[in-house]
């Protein structure tokens, strides 16, 4: 069996399952967040009842993180839902965006956008916050009502986006039918150059195949080039499976996974225990690709969609009117110690956004300091617009008074994850996809460009 298989037969107590099997498996985390959960939490009571009790309140995780950071009156609504339904159902893993348990979330716009307005409790975006709050477990099952839950594959667990007639299922039994997906390999090898980076793979390996190449299938990413890849570089990579149609990505267990867990589950007092998945002789794939990670440049993804592939260095007569960084995908600690390093002592020459993805990430890069300067002050004497708003921001566009939302057509070059028409606000914008060292050179020169001219020594 392949490692999804494997994950799969063990939640469903089976012995084995093979693609197409259909099975009913256990939950073990169940995941939603301010856009779906009220909607999720309205099904499950349809279904279940008004007083009805969710399945396990100690596997329920709910995490705001969409659309806080605005002044639209329903979105602020939807968080103040949220802490209503976790008071009536005691559940402990709330992240709520205020400390008061008997407020009301309001957004004050007159504060500004850079400037902290959260809570001591506030995680930031769903899945970067999962794997730091002690939530992402080898060998688990991850549902979330958002297609992104696919991230958390990098710990070797199955983790996949439902919705929320699926999600209000979930909470009241902690089951789910799953047809057992066919898996895709990639065999990584080789290791990055310099200027090169884990969103370069996951780009190059969505260009392959399309943006609907893996549609209902896991994609299996192992061999010996992963030991190099970071957890977070892995995180990338898992969630843009999505990207491709995934309907999970999933990476083997090593010390590095082990290692991360462990800390992570030690730290926030979650359960600690976990039986990651190993690979067999005889998995069955329905697709085999070996990458040479030596062998790839600096890639692009190019409106409108994931999967149309270009390298930087074919784009450069493409002008620019904006860069931005932040998301799940692109808004993690290394991502933007990557930007600064290339950004160090330079000044960006059009609008540029950075969103970090958690607090914990804004906690980061005000501490670290090179010389005698933070990290965050580096970027910001780059001319990078940062906020500590942590969250999804302008990542799916969102209410319109959203940080770094695209309100009228421009070109921007983003190191999220996904381009479609209108994702990042005006849908005659255009939103080319790249890692965080091509997004950052490309601020440099107003137009997309490879990064491994700018790279410091
Ligand atoms: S940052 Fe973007 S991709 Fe990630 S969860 Fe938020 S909206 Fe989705």
């Amino acid at each position: 069996m392949t490692l999804t298989e494997k994950i799969l037969a063990r939640a469903a107590g089976k012995p084995r399952v093979e693609a197409g099997d259909n099975v009913w498996v256990k939950a073990d985390v169940l995941m939603t967040h301010d856009v779906c959960g009220p909607g999720t939490i309205g099904v499950f009571k349809r279904e279940f009842g008004q007083d009805a009790k969710v399945w396990d309140r100690n596997k329920v995780v709910i995490i705001p993180d969409h659309y806080i950071f605005t002044a639209d009156s329903k979105s602020n609504r939807n968080v103040d839902i949220l802490r209503d339904f976790v008071q009536e159902q005691e559940i402990p893993y709330f992240y709520d965006v205020i400390d008061d348990p008997k407020g009301h979330w309001v957004f004050d716009p007159a504060k500004g956008k850079l400037n902290r307005q959260y809570g001591s409790r506030y995680a930031g975006v769903c899945h970067t916050a999962l794997p730091q709050k002690g939530h992402t477990r080898p060998g688990e099952i991850l549902f979330g009502t958002d297609s992104h839950t696919c991230m958390a594959g990098a710990f070797n667990e199955f983790a996949t986006g439902i919705g929320n007639t699926d999600a209000g299922f979930v909470m009241g039994t902690g089951k789910l039918l799953l047809k057992v997906p066919e898996t895709m390999h990639f065999r990584l090898e080789g290791a990055l150059q310099p200027g090169v980076m884990a969103k370069d793979i996951i780009l190059h390996c969505i260009g392959e195949i399309g943006f609907d190449g893996a549609t209902y299938r896991a994609m299996q990413f192992d061999g010996p080039g992963v030991p190099s890849l970071s957890m977070d570089d892995r995180m990338t990579i898992a969630n843009m499976a999505i990207e491709a149609g995934g309907k999970n990505g999933i990476f083997e267990f090593d010390a590095q996974t082990q290692a991360f867990v462990d800390y992570r589950c030690k730290l926030n007092g979650t359960k600690p225990n976990y039986e990651p998945v190993t690979r067999d002789q005889n998995e069955k794939f329905v697709y085999d690709k070996t990458v040479d990670l030596s062998k790839l440049e600096p890639t692009v993804a190019c409106h409108p969609d994931p999967g149309q592939r270009k390298l930087a260095r074919e784009l450069e007569s493409v002008k620019l009117d904006r860069a931005y960084i932040g998301s799940c995908t692109g808004g993690k600690t290394s991502d933007f110690l990557e930007i600064a390093r290339m950004l160090r002592g330079k000044r960006v020459v059009i609008d540029t956004f950075g969103v970090p993805a958690t607090p914990e990430i804004v906690h980061d890069l005000q501490s670290a300091r090179w010389g005698d300067q933070t990290v965050w002050e580096i970027l910001v004497a780059a001319g990078v617009q940062m906020t500590e708003n942590a969250g999804c921001a302008a990542c799916l566009g969102g209410p319109v008074d959203t940080f770094g939302r695209m309100n009228s057509p421009m070109k921007c070059i983003s190191a999220t994850n996904r381009n479609f028409p209108g994702r990042m606000g005006h849908k005659e914008s255009q939103v080319f996809l790249a890692s965080p060292a091509t997004v950052a050179a490309s601020a440099l020169t107003g137009k997309i460009t490879d990064p491994r001219a700018y790279l410091p020594n």
